[in-house]
């Protein structure tokens, strides 16, 4: 057998929202594409100017096959609506397809990619970002943080301001609502607070830059 001494060049990504779709559900570019889950593509309109990013899809996703449908999704969704952002207009995706977990019983709980996963996982989301072209994005928690910016960040220093990529949307950042569902009491309520605060900001963002 010949073994090539130059690395093989990358595939070329399909030029298509449902053409991406298709390719993440056949991809082992990462070791959690082998652990027989579907992968779950994002979803929204294909001009939308704000592009929201979670981590992975978690079990409720995988099963229903859309990303943002379980308990993190509905809290997102009544804090974007608080803050005048129509989710319909807007494109969710997650950093990592496939949804990593370890089986309990019945249960699969949730198992945070590695930042190699996440590396190698960025070239789909800058295949969705190249096809949608948004003005922004908003990176919930510090996987989807980490996917776009290509480092790791302290979501606490990051939050709340615009990050430019070269090229590229502005990014936002903030807690991923799983985290607040985390919380309790007092906890709960003054993070929900950071949160929305966020979102208000990034809403002046949006209207700061339409046409
Ligand atoms: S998680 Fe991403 S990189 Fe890993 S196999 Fe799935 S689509 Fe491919």
């Amino acid at each position: 057998m010949i073994t090539p001494d130059v690395p093989l060049a990358e595939p070329e990504r399909p030029h298509s929202l449902a053409g991406i779709g298709a390719a993440i559900e056949a991809c082992r570019r990462c070791p959690i594409g082998f652990n027989g889950t579907h992968a779950v593509m994002g979803e929204g309109p294909r001009d939308a100017t704000l592009v929201i990013v979670g981590e992975q899809p978690g079990d409720v996703e995988e099963r229903e096959g859309h990303p943002f449908v379980g308990p993190a999704g509905r809290l997102l969704n009544s804090h974007l609506e608080d803050a005048g952002i129509d989710r319909a207009r807007t494109y969710v995706t997650n950093a990592v397809k496939h949804f990593k977990f370890v089986q309990r019983g019945k249960r699969r709980l949730h198992q945070s990619p590695t930042a190699k996963e996440i590396d190698i996982c960025r070239w789909w989301i800058e295949g969705e970002l190249e096809l949608i072209q948004p003005q922004l994005v908003l990176a919930l928690g510090g996987s989807a943080a980490r996917g776009m910016l290509g480092k790791t960040v302290t979501i606490q220093k990051e939050r709340g301001r615009p990050h430019p990529l070269a090229g590229g949307p502005e990014v936002w950042v903030t807690a991923h609502p799983s985290y607040l569902l985390r919380l309790k009491d007092e906890g709960r309520r003054t993070e929900e607070q950071r949160f929305a605060a966020d979102l208000r900001k990034l809403a002046a963002r949006m209207a700061e830059l339409a046409p």
